[in-house]
């Protein structure tokens, strides 16, 4: 049988797979444009004011002998309450300002930010809402600082490009803070089983990786609950094994409790998995468009007959878009199959 020699292909393919694509900040404006809800403006003394708590309740009275401007670009704001259910600021019709062409901000992802601001406030971390950050133009929902170490936490409630995901972090990370994502509701599209999930690739962009485990965040200001996607692992880029905690907010205290990377991913069921995703490749992939299939019959290999060795479960392959037997095979081709 005819091997291709050691290639720097397979180099290639790696970084082509691994996700993480900038874009131009002109998209993430463009993406987000739509009408904006403030909670937090300055004051005629220039200082800021946020409608959270008790200030909510003092809505007529603030309308009445308080004036409030954006803390971007310093024009007048508009004190709203009713129009949506939580009072809130906004700019007037034909404003200028980078704000406006900011998310449309409905009344659930107002009302979770709240909820999380008073969280982190009643848990005394230091939190402001919205604060501007000049310097990369970034508006997070929440900045948290905690033994010299910030975080933006942005409370997505409705799915954006994962390159808008992807861009935005990594503005954070260049200003020395930690972006931390937390989706609105449960944090998975659908639940196969008890540990068995489906993931878009939306939902991948926001997960964080800690204590070498993969997690995602959720929030459902309905309920008022937390949850929080533990060990995730992949069958394939869509259906994943993981683990499912939650709680009412008002149980969640910080510091948070640790959730070790465990061991209890269900290897035995892995080749039927790993059987199920070669079928379904076979069944419905493309032979011109799918590099895989056509590199296997290309060595006259068959792809139910390949090495158990090619496929294999390994530690952060979440990073990779597609499946461990594509790129391992790959792997085998070019290199391993001359030693082994
Ligand atoms: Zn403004």
């Amino acid at each position: 049988m005819h091997k291709k020699p050691i290639s720097l292909g397979i180099g290639f393919f790696i970084l082509w797979q691994i996700k993480g694509k900038a874009g131009p900040i002109e998209e993430y404006i463009y993406e987000k444009k739509g009408v904006c809800c403030l909670l937090t403006a300055l004051n005629k003394e220039g200082e800021l004011f946020t409608l959270s708590g008790d200030m909510r309740n003092r809505v007529p009275q603030l309308r009445k002998h308080e004036r409030f401007f954006c803390p971007v670009c310093k024009e007048p704001l508009i004190l709203k309450a009713g129009h949506v259910r939580i009072p809130h600021f906004s700019h007037r019709h034909h404003s200028q300002c980078i704000e406006t062409a900011s998310e449309p901000e409905s009344p659930r992802h107002l009302q979770g930010k709240l909820d999380l601001f008073e969280w982190c406030r009643s848990n005394q971390l230091a939190v402001s809402l919205e604060h501007y950050l000049s310097d990369i133009r970034q508006r997070p929902d929440l900045l948290v600082e905690k033994a010299g170490r910030q975080f933006a936490v942005e409370f997505q409630c409705t799915p954006i490009s994962v390159q808008s995901v992807e861009r935005r972090s990594l503005q954070y990370l260049s200003s020395g803070i930690i972006p931390i994502w937390i989706v609105g509701g449960q944090p998975f599209h659908k639940r196969r089983a008890n540990d068995m999930f489906e993931m878009t690739e939306y939902l991948w962009s926001q997960t964080m990786r800690n204590n070498g485990q993969t997690m995602l965040a959720g929030y459902e200001p309905e309920s008022g609950r937390g949850f929080l996607l533990t060990n995730i692992t992949p069958y394939t880029s869509r259906k994943v094994f993981a683990r499912l905690h939650q709680w009412p907010i008002s149980k969640i205290k910080y510091p948070f409790p640790s959730f070790p990377a465990r061991t209890n991913f269900p290897y035995k069921n892995w080749p039927d998995e790993k059987m199920n995703w070669i079928q379904q490749k076979v069944r419905y992939g493309n032979l011109m468009r799918d590099s895989f299939l056509r590199a296997v019959y290309m060595e006259g290999s068959n792809p139910f007959l390949l090495s158990p060795l090619i496929g294999l479960p390994v530690k952060y392959m979440e990073s990779f878009i597609s499946h461990p037997a594509e790129w391992q095979f790959f792997i085998w081709s070019d290199c391993l199959y001359m030693v082994i």
